[in-house]
Protein backbone atom coordinates (compact mmCIF):
# COMPACT_ATOMS: atom_id res chain seq x y z
CA UNK A 1 0.00 0.00 0.00
CA UNK A 2 1.20 3.64 -0.52
CA UNK A 3 2.11 4.90 2.18
CA UNK A 4 1.05 8.83 2.83
CA UNK A 5 3.62 10.95 2.37
CA UNK A 6 4.43 13.25 5.55
CA UNK A 7 5.57 17.08 5.50
CA UNK A 8 8.45 17.90 5.07
CA UNK A 9 8.49 15.68 1.77
CA UNK A 10 8.74 18.40 -0.90
CA UNK A 11 6.29 16.54 -3.13
CA UNK A 12 3.52 18.31 -0.96
CA UNK A 13 4.64 22.05 -1.76
CA UNK A 14 4.48 20.86 -5.89
CA UNK A 15 1.89 21.59 -8.09
CA UNK A 16 -0.12 18.71 -9.48
CA UNK A 17 -1.00 18.72 -13.27
CA UNK A 18 -4.23 18.27 -15.03
CA UNK A 19 -5.10 15.44 -16.93
CA UNK A 20 -5.69 15.33 -20.19
CA UNK A 21 -8.14 12.14 -20.17
CA UNK A 22 -8.81 9.30 -18.10
CA UNK A 23 -7.27 6.07 -19.15
CA UNK A 24 -6.83 3.06 -16.84
CA UNK A 25 -3.92 4.24 -15.29
CA UNK A 26 -5.38 7.15 -13.54
CA UNK A 27 -8.36 4.56 -12.02
CA UNK A 28 -5.19 2.58 -10.67
CA UNK A 29 -3.58 5.83 -8.96
CA UNK A 30 -7.32 6.49 -7.75
CA UNK A 31 -7.97 3.49 -5.97
CA UNK A 32 -4.74 3.11 -4.58
CA UNK A 33 -5.62 6.79 -2.82
CA UNK A 34 -9.27 5.66 -1.95
CA UNK A 35 -7.22 2.60 -0.33
CA UNK A 36 -4.85 4.80 1.77
CA UNK A 37 -7.48 7.47 2.44
CA UNK A 38 -9.56 4.42 4.41
CA UNK A 39 -6.66 2.73 5.63
CA UNK A 40 -5.38 5.94 7.37
CA UNK A 41 -9.14 7.12 8.39
CA UNK A 42 -9.02 9.82 6.09
CA UNK A 43 -12.23 11.89 4.20
CA UNK A 44 -10.44 13.15 1.77
CA UNK A 45 -7.09 12.43 -0.26
CA UNK A 46 -4.77 14.33 -2.76
CA UNK A 47 -2.71 12.52 -5.33
CA UNK A 48 0.29 14.45 -4.18
CA UNK A 49 -0.16 12.57 -0.32
CA UNK A 50 0.45 9.69 -2.19
CA UNK A 51 3.76 11.32 -4.33
CA UNK A 52 1.73 11.35 -7.24
CA UNK A 53 1.61 15.41 -9.22
CA UNK A 54 -1.65 14.52 -11.10
CA UNK A 55 -4.79 16.59 -10.41
CA UNK A 56 -6.70 13.79 -8.30
CA UNK A 57 -8.74 13.78 -5.11
CA UNK A 58 -10.46 11.62 -3.23
CA UNK A 59 -13.09 12.37 -0.63
CA UNK A 60 -15.66 9.79 1.35
CA UNK A 61 -17.95 11.73 3.62
CA UNK A 62 -19.15 8.47 4.57
CA UNK A 63 -21.64 8.80 1.48
CA UNK A 64 -19.62 6.80 -0.54
CA UNK A 65 -16.24 7.21 -2.52
CA UNK A 66 -15.89 10.58 -5.05
CA UNK A 67 -13.38 10.55 -7.22
CA UNK A 68 -12.64 13.70 -9.27
CA UNK A 69 -10.25 14.80 -11.84
CA UNK A 70 -8.63 18.24 -12.11
CA UNK A 71 -11.26 19.71 -9.79
CA UNK A 72 -11.47 23.52 -9.10
CA UNK A 73 -13.60 25.71 -7.04
CA UNK A 74 -15.82 27.71 -9.15
CA UNK A 75 -17.58 29.97 -7.45
CA UNK A 76 -17.12 30.28 -3.14
CA UNK A 77 -19.56 32.79 -1.11
CA UNK A 78 -19.12 33.77 2.94
CA UNK A 79 -16.17 32.83 4.73
CA UNK A 80 -16.15 30.70 8.01
CA UNK A 81 -13.07 29.65 10.27
CA UNK A 82 -12.44 25.55 11.54
CA UNK A 83 -9.57 23.46 13.24
CA UNK A 84 -8.73 21.48 10.17
CA UNK A 85 -6.55 18.39 9.85
CA UNK A 86 -4.26 16.48 7.42
CA UNK A 87 -3.10 13.15 6.85
CA UNK A 88 0.45 14.71 5.94
CA UNK A 89 0.30 16.81 8.98
CA UNK A 90 0.03 14.15 12.18
CA UNK A 91 -0.72 15.36 15.12
CA UNK A 92 -1.38 19.32 14.38
CA UNK A 93 -4.75 20.94 14.13
CA UNK A 94 -5.25 24.80 12.20
CA UNK A 95 -7.47 27.00 11.94
CA UNK A 96 -8.58 27.76 8.10
CA UNK A 97 -10.90 30.17 6.75
CA UNK A 98 -12.79 28.86 4.02
CA UNK A 99 -15.69 29.56 1.73
CA UNK A 100 -19.08 28.23 3.34
CA UNK A 101 -20.75 27.23 0.11
CA UNK A 102 -18.68 26.38 -3.32
CA UNK A 103 -19.05 24.65 -6.77
CA UNK A 104 -16.91 22.97 -7.73
CA UNK A 105 -16.06 21.37 -11.00
CA UNK A 106 -14.31 18.17 -12.54
CA UNK A 107 -14.51 14.97 -14.36
CA UNK A 108 -15.44 11.51 -12.73
CA UNK A 109 -13.64 8.59 -13.80
CA UNK A 110 -15.82 8.36 -17.21
CA UNK A 111 -14.53 11.73 -17.84
CA UNK A 112 -17.88 13.02 -17.93
CA UNK A 113 -17.88 16.44 -16.07
CA UNK A 114 -19.35 16.68 -12.75
CA UNK A 115 -20.78 20.04 -10.87
CA UNK A 116 -21.34 20.15 -7.33
CA UNK A 117 -22.84 22.75 -5.28
CA UNK A 118 -21.86 22.28 -1.26
CA UNK A 119 -22.68 24.08 1.54
CA UNK A 120 -20.80 23.93 5.16
CA UNK A 121 -18.28 21.03 6.18
CA UNK A 122 -18.29 19.14 2.76
CA UNK A 123 -17.43 22.08 0.64
CA UNK A 124 -14.44 22.90 3.10
CA UNK A 125 -12.66 19.16 2.64
CA UNK A 126 -12.83 19.84 -1.09
CA UNK A 127 -11.41 22.78 -0.38
CA UNK A 128 -8.73 21.26 1.49
CA UNK A 129 -7.88 18.89 -1.65
CA UNK A 130 -8.15 21.14 -3.89
CA UNK A 131 -5.27 23.49 -1.97
CA UNK A 132 -3.29 20.29 -2.19
CA UNK A 133 -2.93 20.37 -5.76
CA UNK A 134 -1.98 23.52 -5.42
CA UNK A 135 1.21 22.54 -2.97
CA UNK A 136 -0.77 24.48 -0.31
CA UNK A 137 -0.95 22.98 3.16
CA UNK A 138 -3.29 24.25 5.84
CA UNK A 139 -0.02 25.38 7.83
CA UNK A 140 0.22 27.59 5.17
CA UNK A 141 -3.02 29.52 6.12
CA UNK A 142 -1.69 31.05 9.25
CA UNK A 143 1.13 33.32 10.34
CA UNK A 144 4.99 32.36 9.63
CA UNK A 145 5.51 32.66 13.45
CA UNK A 146 3.06 30.31 14.34
CA UNK A 147 3.10 27.79 11.84
CA UNK A 148 7.08 27.35 12.77
CA UNK A 149 5.85 26.67 16.25
CA UNK A 150 3.13 23.99 15.50
CA UNK A 151 6.03 22.33 13.23
CA UNK A 152 8.44 21.90 15.69
CA UNK A 153 6.00 20.79 17.70
CA UNK A 154 4.65 18.19 15.48
CA UNK A 155 8.07 17.12 14.44
CA UNK A 156 9.21 16.76 17.78
CA UNK A 157 6.08 13.95 18.44
CA UNK A 158 6.99 12.26 15.16
CA UNK A 159 10.28 11.72 16.70
CA UNK A 160 9.54 10.95 20.16
CA UNK A 161 6.85 8.46 18.70
ZN1 LIG B 1 -4.56 17.32 3.75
Amino acid sequence: MDEIRIYPDPILRKKALPLKNVDGQVKEIADRMAESMHANKGIGLAAPQIGVLSQIIVVDLGEGLRILINPEMVEGEGESVLEEGCLSLPNIEVPVKRKDSVFIRGWDLDGKEVNLELVGFPGRVYQHEIDHLNGILIIHHISRLKRELLLKKMLKKLKDS
